[in-house]
């Protein structure tokens, strides 16, 4: 490891623990998208989008208004049908340092994300980009869930990005599969498919929530355990990302916390959303995540600094709120931040870490130094509130 690398991993290590500020935001650019899948949670927005999306003056102040942060989430509707998303990431780059960059897409518009990725991988060399593709079955299951055809765009997207993603040094490309009742019961395999198919770095599943139409919430929780299981069974070996094996024990860790919250219904991580952990939508209002049916302000009422925002008393009140009510759900990003902020926890991360550092050693014996030929996965952190 280079003592270049080392300084900026300390350095993330100091923003994480010092930052008086929200570390990890998710900005949505947009509520457009060229798809209607029935179980986004976005839908209503999709149907009737903004015209009005957040613009760069406004940007530029809510950067500034920020200090330091780790990770920022440009999602939507389709993020990739916004043609600025290079200069938004320079804004928050060169403005609060930001070393990891998320943006989830459905993988249809191969063009503009093969032209947008290539831009930003080699603008911004220090930056990790992670691009989660969504792919919610087999061909005709996930034609029949987000449109015809549409199988067969993500797969030329997914092979184009993972050429660039062996070309650079700060580039994941990954899936996402989302588990709503229009999946369930037909997932068996899928895993190994989607390893043996896909060159990614990692599968993730997340389960449907927030506002997604209620017919589609009915999954089960025992086929999400199964797949959870499958995905460690078929961990990647190999992951350019600094931080990995902390990263992923992180989520293997919050996959028993969401399944323990399924069974359950309480809290066991103190939720870190709206502290460390904010939503802005493409409106500028602000919110501590996208499952609770409340916003801490608009910014433009707030000349468009977080910070005033998060000062003002309706904020407050709201962060009081989610303490209070020990507030509990299953967002993967809410529970992967609060985890990393959560002291209780650390013995059980470190000693994941360890164990899957292992086991992903033991897999790459006798495989070529370099990637393996299919790279199958598991779980990482964030996964990012998608949507796309
Ligand atoms: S527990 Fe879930 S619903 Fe409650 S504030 Fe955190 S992320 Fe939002
Ligand atoms: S899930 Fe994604 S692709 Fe589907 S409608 Fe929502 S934003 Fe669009």
């Amino acid at each position: 490891m280079s003592v270049q690398t080392i300084r900026q991993q300390a350095k993330t290590l100091w923003t994480l623990y010092t930052a008086r500020n929200p570390v990890y935001m998710i900005l949505y650019l947009t509520s457009r998208c060229n798809f209607r899948c029935p179980m986004c949670f976005y839908l209503e927005e999709i149907k009737d989008p903004n015209k009005d999306e957040i613009a760069f003056p406004e940007l530029r102040k809510m950067s500034k208004s920020m200090g330091r942060m780790i990770h920022l989430s440009l999602t939507g509707g389709e993020p990739f049908l916004r043609h600025d998303i290079p200069e938004v990431v320079n804004i928050f780059v060169h403005g609060n340092g930001v070393r990891f960059i998320t943006i989830p897409t459905n993988g249809s518009l191969t063009d503009q994300v093969m032209a947008t990725v290539e831009r930003l991988v080699s603008d911004h060399p220090r930056t990790h980009f992670r691009i989660p593709i969504s792919l919610d079955g087999y061909p005709d299951d996930h034609d029949a869930i987000r449109g015809a055809k549409s199988f067969d765009k993500l797969e030329v997207t997914a092979k184009a990005l993972a050429g660039l993603r062996d070309r650079v040094s700060n580039l994941s490309v990954d899936i996402n599969t989302c588990h709503s009742s229009l999946n369930d019961g037909k997932l068996r395999g899928f895993v190994d498919f989607v390893a043996d198919r896909f060159d990614v770095d990692n599968h993730t599943v997340t389960y449907v929530r927030g506002n997604a139409d209620d017919e589609t919430k009915n999954a089960s929780v025992r086929e999400y355990r199964q797949l959870v299981e499958d995905l460690r069974r078929r961990q990647a070996p190999v992951e350019s990302r600094p931080f990995s094996s902390i990263l992923r024990a992180v989520t293997d860790y919050q996959k028993d916390i969401i399944d323990r919250t399924l069974a359950k219904d309480q809290m066991y991580v103190p939720c870190m959303a709206g502290r460390k952990m904010i939503v802005v939508n493409e409106k500028a209002e602000v919110m501590p995540c996208e499952i609770l049916n409340k916003r801490m302000g608009r910014l433009a009422e707030h000349d468009y600094s977080i910070k005033r925002l998060l000062d003002a008393p309706q904020a407050v009140d709201l962060v009081k709120w989610i303490r209070k009510t020990k507030c509990h759900c299953t967002f993967e990003c809410a529970l992967a931040t609060s985890i990393i902020y959560h002291k209780a926890s650390y013995p059980k991360i470190f000693w994941r870490a360890l164990n899957l550092r292992g086991r992903r050693q033991r897999r790459a014996e006798g495989r070529p130094a370099s990637r393996p030929a299919a790279n199958p996965q598991l779980v990482q952190l964030n996964t990012d509130g998608l949507n796309a």
